[in-house]
């Protein structure tokens, strides 16, 4: 029996010429990555074994983008801690404000992964990178400082299951709405520990952003990974961004699955997941009279330039509805400066929506746009759990920057169909 995408990049780091699924292997890593929340534990862990430096301080990224620019004395002193071992270690990849951005559409553009690369993150949604033909997976703090220390990390190989994509999405579709319509018919724990291996012939028609959205939330449907072959778009999308050479992995012919899906593009609708879990989703039709206070366009699933524009095509020339608080946050700065070349942010502001600087914020109910009692947001996050961006009695209906968007103007649920012939 073959070897999926998956087992194969694991094999090459492992330095095997096979792994089976659930074999425990040591394998050396491309990247290690923690953030203003995770690697703080990370580094007191690191500091215990009296190293005086990280395995490779090329290889290891330090982002400061939960919490900042500091929302209050724990978070500021948080990244203090983490700056000061940055300096000490020489870490090439420290990324403060002003330069930083959410981590994992920062790393990506800034060209630190590539197709074939092994990459842990003390962040759940690492497996982001899976859209580049990487295996990247979160991992615990203490396995970031193991990693940080030694560049390896023990993984148990996945077993896999393959979505085989066919046709192409319709208008006002995009990535979320495949990965939400994905984790509505699979459940939140329908993938656990197993990789998410797509293929077949619609990939060609996802954009990376599509996909980078994609495998970000493979996690949210318990994955371990899940990963992307390798195409023309990688490649241009890797030379654009990157000086490393990537290596391409193939799923073998004969690879096992433990069960194929298929998926046709063209039949999926906008969909929403609503509270409290990502699995509870309705295509937009179904969707019924719910009024919003809050809409969040950004994060590492929909923060891209993709999305702003996406956004921005429903927000042009209207006004979002009068009590819809709309905040608007571009994942980077360079997505940030991106969207001000284009005028994005003119047509956010002419709406009336506001635009912050990169941040997590609201996504993990950390700040810029924490939700009270009652309060319900459309939100272009991963993550609705209960008290995800506020109060335990707070809503959060996760959805795409169109989707969003339209509901912004709307002031409840809508479809960006809706606003066909309405003044734009
Ligand atoms: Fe986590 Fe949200 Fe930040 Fe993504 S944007 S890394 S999901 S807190």
């Amino acid at each position: 029996m073959g070897m999926t995408m998956t087992q194969k990049i694991l094999a090459n780091k492992a330095g095997l010429d096979k792994v089976v699924p659930d074999q425990l292997i040591l394998a050396d890593l491309d990247m290690a990555l923690g953030n203003d929340i995770t690697a703080p534990v990370a580094i007191g862990e690191f500091r215990k074994l009296g190293l005086d430096k990280v395995f490779d301080e090329k290889k290891v990224s330090l982002v400061m983008d939960h919490f900042t620019p500091n929302k209050d004395i724990k978070a500021a002193e948080q990244c203090r801690y983490v700056r000061e071992f940055a300096n000490e270690m020489d870490i090439e990849n420290f990324y403060d404000v002003g330069e930083m951005g959410v981590e994992h559409a920062l790393l990506p553009e800034k060209g630190l992964v590539v197709a074939g690369d092994l990459i842990i993150g003390a962040d759940s949604h690492t497996c982001t990178y899976g859209a580049l033909g990487a295996f990247s997976t979160g991992v615990g703090s203490t396995d970031l400082a193991a990693g940080m220390a030694t560049g390896k990390a023990w993984f148990k190989v996945p077993s896999a299951v393959q979505f085989v994509l066919t046709g192409e999405m319709q208008e006002h579709v995009s990535g979320k709405d495949v990965i939400l319509h994905i984790i509505g018919m699979v459940g939140v724990d329908g993938m656990l520990y197993k990789s998410m291996e797509f293929a077949g012939p619609g990939v060609k028609n996802l954009s990376m952003s599509d996909r980078l959205c994609i495998s970000n939330m493979a996690i949210e449907a318990g994955a371990k990974n899940g990963i992307f072959p390798v195409d023309e778009k990688t490649l241009e999308y890797i030379a654009v961004h990157s000086d490393r050479k990537p290596v391409i992995f193939e799923a073998d012919e004969d690879a096992e699955y433990e069960k194929v899906y298929e998926i046709n593009l063209s039949e999926i609708k906008p969909t929403v997941a609503f509270p409290h879990l990502p699995e509870n989703t309705r295509t937009i039709d179904e969707v019924g009279d719910i009024k919003i206070d809050q809409v969040v366009v950004g994060s590492c699933t929909n923060g891209r330039l993709e999305d702003m524009i996406m956004a921005a095509e429903i927000l042009k020339g209207r006004k979002v509805a009068k009590g819809v608080r709309t905040i608007i946050i571009p994942a980077t700065q360079k997505i940030y400066m991106d969207s001000m070349k284009m005028g994005l942010l003119e047509i956010f502001i002419n709406a009336g929506a506001i635009v912050s600087t990169p941040t997590c914020g609201p996504c993990l109910g950390g700040h810029m746009g924490i939700l009270a009692k009652g309060e319900r947001a459309v939100a272009t996050t991963n993550r609705n759990f209960v008290g995800r961006m506020g109060h335990p009695e707070s809503e959060v209906y996760l959805a795409s920057p169109s989707v969003a968007a339209a509901s912004a103007v709307l002031g409840r649920i809508a479809s960006p169909a809706e606003l066909n012939g309405r003044e734009g």
